[in-house]
């Protein structure tokens, strides 16, 4: 019986300068040499060599890779099959693109442990050996899985495999297409599917993206000034904030001693308050260097809680503060304390600057529920409470899921420029195995072939 002849990256997937593309069996060569280019054919070429030339897309003729292939002959190999390694050198994405190629034209890719499987099959190790290779390769990726898992909450997986199972549609219609490419009305129905699903897809990754970030923010806290003039509640707000909520996260000094920052929880939100020294200090820093003092507390937050006096009336600082504030994307809520005072804002050019205003009285404890639910409005459309079900927190996940995005993307932008059907495929590939590997599908993988790489050099 012939084994199929498998392939697979066998270096840890990442940032590595040089990363391989390994093929075993039977037509590991004559699959190599279809978009292998070089003095010789890698056929002709003696066994145990290596041998510089490039990587070409055979249908389009582009040139992918600048490479060095090691040829390895059965039976004086690993596997006892025949071996070619593609050692690539120009990140991942050149790699998958090697990978996608090889899987193009003939072969499959290789399952967990297959490549010590075929060794075994082939007499090249025992049982026992093949064994013990096994169990150690499947006791990392159990754990391996499971921290992956567990930063994978249910929802998040299913979401991902649902993704995944339609870009697989996608794929599948792509397919029928290469197969009956005479067809013209085949092509323009697979062009508009593809057109129409993979943005669904596009957008569907962006929503994940956006949780993503409510995520880091849980993880990081987020970042909260708490800015204006004298006097009109700033240290009250503060006091309220810390007292309120006994669940300070930590308190630490910062690199400066004015600068001190305070995790307190808002409605399930970690907000991390700057430069409270500034703040809670009686004689009130914002006080003596005013409006420059605020702008230096504004430049990192991400979240502004400006505070203001009902019984005041608009101040040109206020207008300045307010104005440049407008014209920055941070979030700004206005908390216009003091409503037991008698009024004097003028609320209709408040309301001018377009951020939400939330009236207090900080002194009686009132509207801070209020000010508590525009925050996280702001931040979960008001859905904070399932946050730890739902979020994205890791930001290896983010970083993939941001590669499936562009990956999709990039699809969509070259179907939509009617660039040739496969190549589209390429990228839909990409996306779908990125994705995979947000929910760990690939890790097993990757462990396992950085387990064989090692294996390899020890022998
Ligand atoms: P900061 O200078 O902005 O930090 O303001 P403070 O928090 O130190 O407050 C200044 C003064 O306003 C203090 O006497 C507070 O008790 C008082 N204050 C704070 N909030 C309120 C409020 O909602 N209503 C009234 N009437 N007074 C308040
Ligand atoms: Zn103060």
């Amino acid at each position: 019986m012939q084994l199929e002849t498998i392939t697979s990256i066998s270096t840890p997937n990442g940032e590595g300068a040089i990363g391989i593309v390994r093929l075993s069996g039977i037509d590991a060569l004559a699959i190599a040499d279809v978009l292998y280019r070089g003095k010789k054919q890698l056929a002709e070429v003696d066994s145990h060599t290596i041998n510089y030339g490039h990587i070409v897309d055979p249908t389009t003729d582009e040139v992918i890779e600048e490479v060095m292939v090691a040829v390895m002959r059965a039976p004086r190999t690993y596997t006892r099959e025949d071996i070619v390694e593609i050692n690539c050198h120009g990140g991942i994405h050149t790699i998958n693109r090697v990978l996608q190629l090889t899987l193009n034209h003939g072969a499959r890719l290789a399952e967990p442990g297959e490549f010590t499987k075929r060794a075994f099959l082939n007499g090249r190790i025992d049982l026992s050996q093949a064994e013990s290779v096994m169990d150690f390769i499947r006791a990392k990726t159990t754990q391996a899985s499971k921290v992956a898992a567990g930063q994978m909450q249910g929802r998040l997986k299913s979401y991902i495999e649902d993704l995944r199972q339609r870009i697989l549609n996608i794929l599948a219609q792509v397919e029928v297409n290469i197969d009956y490419p005479e067809y013209d009305d085949v092509e323009e129905a697979t062009t508009a599917f593809l057109l129409d699903e993979a943005k669904k897809v596009l957008v569907d990754i962006d929503d994940l993206l956006k949780d993503a970030s409510q995520g880091r923010i849980l993880r990081e806290g987020l970042p909260t000034a708490i800015v204006g003039k004298p006097n009109v509640g700033k240290s009250s707000l503060l006091n309220y904030l810390v007292q309120d909520n006994k669940a300070i996260v930590t308190e630490i000094a910062g690199t400066t001693r004015d600068i001190l920052e305070e995790y307190v929880n808002v409605g399930g939100i970690p907000l991390k308050l700057i430069d409270t020294a500034g703040i809670r200090d009686t004689d009130d820093i914002v006080e003596k260097i005013g409006v420059e003092r605020s702008r230096a507390a504004i430049g990192s937050a991400a979240l502004i809680l400006y505070v203001m006096n009902y019984n005041d009336t608009l101040s040109t600082d206020d207008i300045e503060i307010l104005e440049s504030l407008a014209r920055d994307d941070r979030q700004v809520i206005i908390v216009l304390n003091k409503t037991d005072l008698e009024q004097n804002m003028d609320l209709e050019a408040l309301q001018s600057y377009g951020m939400p205003i939330v009236e207090t009285s900080i002194l009686h404890e009132a509207g801070l529920k209020q000010l508590e639910d525009e925050i996280a409005q702001l931040f979960f459309s008001g859905t904070v409470e399932n946050a730890d079900s739902t979020y994205v927190s890791n930001n290896r996940h983010i970083h993939l899921l941001e590669q499936s995005r562009s990956a999709i993307g990039d699809a969509i932008r070259s179907a939509e420029m009617d660039v040739p059907i496969d190549i589209v495929q390429i990228d839909l590939v990409k996306t779908w195995e990125l994705l995979g590997e947000v929910i760990g599908e690939d890790v097993s993988e990757q462990l396992i072939d950085q387990l064989f790489s090692q294996f390899c050099l020890g022998k």
